[in-house]
């Protein structure tokens, strides 16, 4: 029957648009806004198409000089259901875009993970939630075409990442100064880089993220966590291929 297939997958487009809102508000410029709305919604989209199940996301963004970040439920004035998303790109630069989508890829990523559940930010292992958050920054610029944000910093990283042939015993080495400096940036870029190539061939494995544990517990227990926490959505594959890209040598 025609018409129900034709209703059916008019339904299916709306709850697409309904899951998924991005509101610019006024602390933004006025003559940004639009612009900045348009390229945040489609960004979001590149990500949130390979999401499965589709997740409910409701973001207001703030342009504020206290970002990049999103803030913690008790700090946002909000209602529950929506994310308070705090960016700051150079407007004054006509590259702008660039570093917009960058700022927002990072920030997704802690959506993404859930981070009023998470909170990387009173964790031991908010290094490894700040690395998938700056691979999701990569990946989302590069899937815009808008190339690299190759600054002297990432390239630096790069270099340093294809340097390292063998990565277990060089996590397990600097595993301890991770714990203590989530925002080792330069180390957490490495390991967004190391990751890169897999996500790039495989989106899916984002979905992984939505499973990332509670818990202190050191890398290679928390990896176990992590899959047996994905375990009942079907998705510890996603968290194996994820483990063992990581401590792949490098060839
Ligand atoms: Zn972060």
């Amino acid at each position: 029957m025609k018409w129900g297939i034709g209703l059916v997958s008019l339904l299916a487009f709306c709850s697409v648009a309904q899951n998924l809102s991005i509101e610019v508000d006024d602390t933004w410029p006025a003559e940004f806004r639009q612009e900045v709305e348009t390229i945040l919604e489609e960004a979001a989209e590149k990500i949130w198409e390979h999401l499965d199940p589709k997740p409910n996301y409701k973001i207001v963004v703030r342009y504020d000089s206290a970002g990049p970040m999103v803030l913690y439920r008790e700090y946002s004035s909000l209602p529950d259901d929506t994310v308070e998303m705090l960016l700051n790109p150079d407007l004054t630069v006509s590259g702008f875009k660039a570093q917009l989508i960058f700022q927002f890829g990072h920030e997704f990523g802690h959506v993404i993970q859930d981070y009023n559940r998470l909170r990387s930010t009173e964790s031991k292992n908010n290094w490894l939630h700040e690395s998938l958050c700056e691979l999701l920054a990569i990946w989302l610029l590069k899937a815009e075409g808008e190339g690299q944000i190759i600054d002297s910093f990432r390239a630096r990283s790069i270099q340093l990442m294809e340097q390292i042939r063998d990565w277990k015993p060089f996590i397990q080495a600097t595993e301890e100064l991770l714990r203590d400096n989530g925002y080792a940036r330069k180390l957490n870029a490495m390991i967004a880089y190391k990751l890169y190539p897999a996500f790039k061939e495989n989106p899916k494995l984002f979905n992984a993220f939505r499973f990332l544990p509670k818990s202190d517990s050191e890398l290679e227990k928390y990896l176990e966590e992590w899959a047996d926490n994905a375990t009942k959505s079907f998705s510890d594959e996603l968290v194996e291929e994820i483990k063992e890209v990581l401590f792949q040598e490098h060839e």
